[in-house]
């Protein structure tokens, strides 16, 4: 008997996995949470029936959301991650010589634990002596800090649940002011094929709070649209501004996705998109949905 997985991404679109054996299933306070051997993508984290990631795709966004603000900033030392229990951004934020303190604020420590036992591979760096992992909200965990972090990665769930505020205007100011005085920050913003409005809105809110605002893409094969954005907002430094030579010099450490090269492509958007987060930035409506759920 074959067993499937199946996401349903938008109420007209489905993606599914055959899955071999299911590792590990629970209800913990704030989601449904489950473990799932897939025979496509290996070992594969599910939130609530969302697939957040699986082991051998998780490289690209991980490497995308730590290395582009990383080495855009010159010299990062103290680095917040909000979300990401699986510990996949804390992987590739460790990589990087400057940092000193590596914080996780992850509101679910259930799957953080899940991720310890289950996925070696992507939360390794946890056990790091750099890393503070510290099971509380985000939001609340930002309004209390000023000028702390360096760089702060939101690797957050979709906009349901406790993850709703952080994709709130409020919370795009209180990361500003937890920021230092040269500091960024980049939000996982989901997909321009079924998730325009929160694009455009996020856009919108992060160019009115930050001088710098940049969008950029990778393509994540188990996300729904494959194609994926994320938001930068920076108080000075401009990741278009940081030269190729740069770029290689930082790079002391492999990577499979992330490169110079694509630091500088990840930036040039088709023209939909680019249409789409202008529109945002000059208050114009929304544009149309495209049905896409949760995602
Ligand atoms: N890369 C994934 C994606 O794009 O689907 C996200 C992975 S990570 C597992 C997302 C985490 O954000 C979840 O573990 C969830 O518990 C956490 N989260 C949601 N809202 C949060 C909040 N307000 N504060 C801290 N963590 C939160």
């Amino acid at each position: 008997m074959e067993l499937w997985f199946t996401e349903r991404q938008t109420p007209h679109q489905d993606f599914s996995l055959r899955v071999e054996r299911t590792l590990h299933r629970e209800k913990t306070p704030y989601q449904d949470l489950a473990v799932l051997e897939t025979a496509q993508w290996g070992r594969m984290l599910v939130l609530d029936g969302y697939i957040q990631t699986t082991v051998e795709d998780e490289f690209v966004y991980h490497e995308m959301i730590a290395h582009v603000p990383l080495c855009t900033h010159p010299r990062p030392r103290a680095v917040a991650v909000i979300g990401g229990g699986d510990g996949g951004a804390i992987r590739e934020v460790l990589k990087h010589p400057s940092v000193q303190r590596a914080v996780l604020v992850e509101i679910d420590g259930r799957v953080v634990e899940a991720a310890r036992t289950y996925l070696p591979e992507i939360s390794s760096g946890l056990a790091d002596p750099r890393v503070e992992v510290r099971i509380e909200d985000g939001i609340a965990h930002l309004a209390q800090r000023r000028a702390e972090y360096d760089c702060i990665l939101v690797d957050s769930t979709d906009p349901v649940g406790p993850a709703v505020g952080l994709f709130s205007a409020e919370f795009y100011a209180s990361v500003y002011r937890a920021l230092t005085e040269d500091g960024l920050f980049v939000a996982q913003t989901e997909s321009p094929f079924f998730n325009r409005d929160l694009i455009q809105r996020v856009f919108a809110s992060v160019s009115q709070i930050f001088p710098v605002a940049r969008l950029y893409w990778a393509t994540v094969p188990t996300y729904p649209g494959v194609f994926w954005t994320f938001t930068l907002g920076s108080k000075r430094h401009d990741p278009l501004a940081v030269v190729s030579e740069e770029l290689d010099r930082r790079l002391t450490f492999p990577t499979r996705y992330y490169s110079a090269g694509i630091h500088r492509a990840s930036f040039v958007l088709p023209p939909f998109v680019e249409e789409l987060i202008q529109a945002g930035k000059a208050g114009a409506a929304p544009s149309r949905s495209n049905g896409g759920g949760a995602r």
